[in-house]
């Protein structure tokens, strides 16, 4: 089976040891309850680094009032099982671990975690940018994983580690998606049979709308379509945008910035999100 650290001095120690000998090291921060997408990250972490830590951590600063952290599926024997032949350790530790009683120190980021995610989850990138900066400090690897399924987390991460100077190059793994297209997520086993039959019509908006703007359609005309094709299809939306791919802001010029589509969207209990490139 995969050791186990739950404390920061012991994951250190053996990363020290894995320095020692010359080898490098990728971190791939989690919250568990692994499915293919985290595989992937994994398979990606490989391939630049000898030594793979993951963490497996229910980051409780990152969930708002009446969200779903103490439902959120956790799975640890199982996530060791997924792990056991492909990671070289795994770093689990305690709510106590990260946040010492008495914790007084958070990490706040503006720039692109202001908009979409950041004014309907107000206080949950704070969180992720908080427990990110401590996983990097704890590990200090060489690089460090994240999906581009939460696309705006993925820039906020980059954005704190250039402004903190923290540990380890950020890489991108492309979203890892169902056959019928489906981002893979572990929310997802919150859907019924029924929501999970409309679910990848997220998927197939934004890619219809994507496919349009990069033929010439109006941003806002295609942007509208996909947000009335949600609606048609049962969602409540919260945002369905077309950003800039660097800084997420609004596009001034379609023609000439790389863009992002992005999307959020209730089915249910189940909040999905999703990005596609344009
Ligand atoms: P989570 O456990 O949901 O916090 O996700 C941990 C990491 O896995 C984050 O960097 C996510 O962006 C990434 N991730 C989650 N689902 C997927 C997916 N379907 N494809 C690619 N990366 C993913």
């Amino acid at each position: 089976m995969i050791p186990v650290d739950e404390t920061v001095t012991a994951i250190r120690k053996h990363v020290a040891d894995w320095r020692a000998e010359g080898e490098t090291i990728a971190l791939v921060p989690t919250m568990g309850s692994l499915h293919e997408g985290h595989m992937a990250l994994v398979d990606l972490a490989l391939e630049h680094a000898r030594r793979v830590v993951v963490s497996i951590f229910v980051n409780p600063t990152q969930f708002g009032v009446g969200e779903d952290f103490s439902s959120y599926p956790r799975d640890l024997g199982g996530d060791l099982r997924k792990l056991s032949l492909v990671a070289d350790r795994v770093f689990a530790p305690t709510v106590h671990e990260m946040y010492p009683p008495g914790y007084a120190t958070t990490v706040s980021v503006g720039g692109p975690a202001e908009e979409l995610e950041g004014a309907f989850r107000p206080q949950h990138f704070a969180g992720v940018a908080t427990i990110v900066s401590k996983l990097l400090l704890a590990v200090g690897p060489d690089f460090a994983v994240f999906g581009e399924k939460d696309y705006q987390q993925l820039l906020v991460v980059r954005r704190l580690a250039a402004d903190l100077r923290l540990p380890g190059e950020i890489i991108a793994c492309p979203t890892s998606r169902e056959p019928d297209g489906l981002a893979r997520s572990s929310r997802n086993v919150y859907l019924t049979a029924e929501e999970r039959q409309v679910a990848p019509r997220l998927h197939q908006a934004i890619e219809t709308a994507a496919e349009a703007i990069h033929n010439g359609s109006l941003a806002a005309t295609a942007v509208e379509e996909a947000h009335q094709a949600l609606l048609g299809a049962g969602f409540d939306v919260d945002y369905v945008e077309l950003r800039n791919a660097e800084t997420l802001k609004p596009v001034a010029d379609q023609d000439t910035e790389p863009m992002r589509l992005l999307a959020a969207a209730r089915l249910g209990r189940t909040r999905l999100i999703d990005n596609v490139p344009v």
